[in-house]
């Protein structure tokens, strides 16, 4: 089967019934629903460029059997195919602004790098190899979407920083029949769960596991309308109004979902690791997925980056203070964290290895390096935005108030030099959905804590850094007489 439209990928979500709660209700259709719709939308119309014809040599790969698949589940294994699938990643985030942090590829490019790896998996049992294998074909022959949820709720924390898993909170296996595992539990955080055709539950890249946590070391994936899997989603930024009104949270709502499972079946063929949490612990760095994930995550960065330094561009053309030397120096910051991006992409593209399954992968610090500077980086990007804009982020009317009886007052006093009173709202409309909407600072929130802590991200970084290396550097010069 070929790579989806994006007609085919609504379609699918229509034909798959999964219980998903909203606001107290059950909702009916996520593609109708009008807290879910426009994200759904947004998903499609990333399918949808698969098969434009600008665009699908770009977006897709031809098959051995000829039919086109999505650039994303390429298990890349030269340079080229790295940096194709590193512009195919970066032509999708564009086309969200760099908003929907949790499109697709993301997965994508997990599954692929676990296939490439599988023999991984079938180190904890040898049938879990080849479930891997099948899988990633599966979804990438179906050009299905993923959602995943890797943290278990605890109830309350410890100093040491490893998990505090519970029986009836954490999600644990309950018994074992011929069918397969039978799941009890929650998890968090299902971005985009409402508008996935499947859901991958595993577990975060840090040692966080002890050994007393063999019940709760889980890999596997179910499709989102498994009997018995629950989907309870956050309230919606997608507050029905325009583009004109909220330019992002009208079209790229993603969504976050609390997950409960009460009793899910998961087939023997699609459990992948099962109670061994050392291999649970190790999978992401043994297999490298976190280095394809952060490609997939330098790619959103560079096009939020880019999204948000236009913005502010435009603010400062708008209100004529570009030229300050305030404004100026603001600016120079989110050029130079735009130019970071970029720079760490190539470098990770530029230096990319070929690794013990025979995949090309990215180096790993400059791709890690833009996931850990981004928590920082994206809130001060917003604190910049409010900077520049101040008061005119309230000097923002609705639509309706264009044709309402203080239409002359607004577009006469509204106006600049540079932009008519329209335009200026219009803009700073968008500048508010960044920088101080509930979708905004949803997005900040994400920044912060989609790919983990602060202190575990450092640690990650750190396991990662060449440290003998940089001392022995200093030992040189010290023991140097
Ligand atoms: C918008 C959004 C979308 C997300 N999407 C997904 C998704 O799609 N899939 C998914 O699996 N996950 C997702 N996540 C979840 C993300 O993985 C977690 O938020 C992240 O791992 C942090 O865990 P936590 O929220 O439980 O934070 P907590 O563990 O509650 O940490 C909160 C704060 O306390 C600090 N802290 C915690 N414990 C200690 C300690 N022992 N000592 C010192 N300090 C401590 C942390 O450093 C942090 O600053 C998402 C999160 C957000 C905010």
């Amino acid at each position: 089967m070929p790579a989806r439209s994006g007609a085919q990928y609504l379609k699918g979500l229509q034909e798959q019934e999964r219980e998903v709660w909203l606001r107290g209700e059950r909702v009916k259709d996520v593609t109708t629903h009008p807290g879910l719709a426009n994200g759904a939308r947004a998903i499609a119309s990333l399918y949808d460029l698969q098969h434009d014809p600008a665009h699908r040599d770009e977006m897709t790969y031809a098959a051995p059997g000829g039919d086109r698949l999505g650039l994303s589940f390429i298990i890349p294994r030269t340079t080229q195919e790295l940096e194709r699938r590193g512009a195919m990643m970066l032509r999708w985030a564009r086309t969200t602004c760099g908003m929907m942090g949790r499109s697709p590829d993301f997965m994508n490019v997990t599954f692929a790098a676990w296939a490439a790896a599988a023999s991984y998996f079938a180190r904890g049992r040898n049938e879990f190899g080849e479930n891997m294998r099948r899988y990633y074909e599966y979804i990438r022959d179906h050009d299905l979407t993923l959602t995943h949820s890797l943290i278990n709720l605890q109830r309350s924390r410890t100093v040491s920083g490893v998990f505090n898993l519970e029986a009836g909170t954490a999600l644990q296996v309950v018994r074992e029949t011929d069918a397969g595992i039978v799941v009890h539990g929650a998890r968090i955080l299902a971005t985009l769960g409402p508008l996935a055709d499947e859901i991958a539950v595993y577990s975060p890249r840090v040692a966080r596991h002890t050994e007393t946590h063999s019940p709760f070391a889980l890999n596997f994936a179910i499709p989102c309308g498994t009997p018995g899997l629950k989907f309870q989603c956050r309230e919606s930024f997608d507050l029905g109004r325009s583009h004109f009104e909220h330019p992002l949270g009208s079209r790229f709502e993603e969504m976050d979902c609390v997950v409960f499972f009460d009793d899910v079946l998961v087939p023997w063929e699609r459990v992948f690791l099962l109670g061994d949490v050392d291999l649970l612990n190790g999978t992401a760095t043994a297999t490298h997925s976190m280095t394809h994930t952060a490609h997939q995550g330098a790619a959103k960065n560079i096009a939020k980056c880019e999204f948000v330094l236009g913005v502010a561009l435009l603010m400062t053309k708008t209100l004529g203070n570009g030229h300050l030397p305030h404004s100026e120096e603001r600016l120079g910051e989110l050029m130079l964290y735009t130019e970071l991006m970029k720079a760490c992409m190539r470098a990770a593209e530029a230096d990319a290895q070929l690794d013990e399954w025979g995949v090309m992968c990215p180096a790993a610090l400059p791709a890690e390096s833009t996931r850990n500077l981004f928590m920082t980086a994206y809130p001060r990007m917003v604190e910049i935005l409010q900077l520049l804009g101040s008061s005119s982020f309230m000097i923002t009317p609705s639509e309706a108030d264009f044709s309402g009886p203080l239409a002359p007052e607004i577009e006469q006093y509204l106006a600049t030099d540079t932009a008519t009173a329209r335009e200026r709202v219009k803009l700073f409309r968008l500048a508010w959905d960044i920088a101080g909407s509930a979708f905004g600072s949803r997005q900040v929130l994400y920044e912060r804590f989609f790919a983990s802590d602060p202190l575990t991200r450092a640690r990650a970084l750190g396991a990662l850094y060449p440290k003998d290396e940089t001392m022995a550097r200093v030992q040189e010069f010290l023991d140097d007489e």
